[in-house]
């Protein structure tokens, strides 16, 4: 009974005999509707990520093998993925890799999952860039932002830091996966400190997709977010802007003369982030949106 262990979804009228063999279509159908019963966003696409990474095959071979019988340790590698899952752990740490900007990155519960709304700071600073550019991401976490870059731009040179160790050690993972740890630096430490203690100089682009929740926002998430995603990387303080209050002054000693800053914000931050940056002299300030229509980018040049 390869799901004796996971409780019958309440309403299923497709609820399967157990005694019978589970095929790659059955246990997928099964476990869809199951995921769906508990609200799981997207429950078809996670049955099948989960389902291919606990049979070490690529998501397209279940469909070319929908009538396959599944093996007793197949199933039960499959059945606890499931009850992780169940247990509203995200997807992305179940599987230990998630893609952002056409790469795989490896992630762990140290670090934030990567979002595709970041995609838009790795095009805006992609842009940017020019002809050996240097420039500097933190709040690393996994290494997307300047290792996308990094793919992006073979001609620049990047610093990249976080304050917890195993981000640091994931974003070295994943520089060395992609290939291109020969132009990425990697700092631990906070903010500007490691940077400054190396005497790494100044940096064309600095980056930063800051933790920007406000604290007492954080228990409202979804429980995939607030039980899960390390409060390190999420945490703003009490209006989620603390870090911008520490990165926008500190940057200008750490911009060369046309250097620019570019933060992620979150809702409803670009009014308090434009005016911290106008009280400190920057230049051509500009809040750009996402693909939902919300500010999601500020960039602004060295005042
Ligand atoms: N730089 C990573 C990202 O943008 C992590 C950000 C963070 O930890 N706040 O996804």
């Amino acid at each position: 009974m390869p799901l004796s262990l996971i409780s019958k979804p309440k309403s299923s009228k497709r609820w399967p005999d157990l005694d019978k063999v589970w095929t790659v279509g059955g246990i997928l159908e099964w476990t869809a509707f199951y995921f769906k019963d508990l609200g799981i966003d997207r429950p078809r696409f996670e049955t099948e990520l989960l389902l291919a990474f606990s049979l070490g095959v690529e998501r397209i071979w279940l469909y070319t093998h929908y009538k396959q019988p599944l093996m007793g340790p197949e199933l039960n590698r499959f059945r606890s993925s499931v009850i992780r899952r169940s247990r509203r752990e995200p997807l992305q740490y179940i599987i230990g890799e998630w893609g952002f900007w056409s790469l795989d990155f490896y992630v762990s519960p140290s670090v934030l999952i990567p979002r595709q709304e970041t995609e838009h700071l790795v095009e805006i600073a992609a842009g940017m860039a020019r002809h050996g550019s240097k420039m500097f991401d933190i709040c690393t976490g996994c290494g997307n932002i300047a290792i996308s870059l990094a793919k992006e731009c073979p001609s620049s040179f990047f610093c990249a830091a976080d304050i917890s160790p195993e981000a640091f050690n994931l974003a070295r993972r994943n520089a060395m996966r992609h290939k291109v740890s020969d132009r990425i630096r990697l700092f631990l430490g906070d903010l500007f400190d490691p940077v400054k203690s190396a005497g790494e100089g100044c940096f064309d682009l600095i980056l930063c997709n800051p933790p920007y929740i406000p604290t007492n926002e954080i228990g409202c998430l979804q429980p995939e977010i607030r039980e899960f995603e390390p409060k390190l990387a999420l945490d703003g303080g009490e209006d989620g802007l603390s870090f911008y209050r520490r990165l926008i002054p500190d940057a200008i000693g750490f911009l060369n003369q046309n250097g620019h800053i570019i933060m992620e914000i979150g809702e409803g931050q670009a009014k308090d982030v434009k005016d911290m940056l106008i009280s400190q002299g920057y230049q051509d300030i500009a809040v750009i949106k996402d693909y939902a229509g919300l500010d999601r980018v500020v960039r602004a040049k060295r005042p």
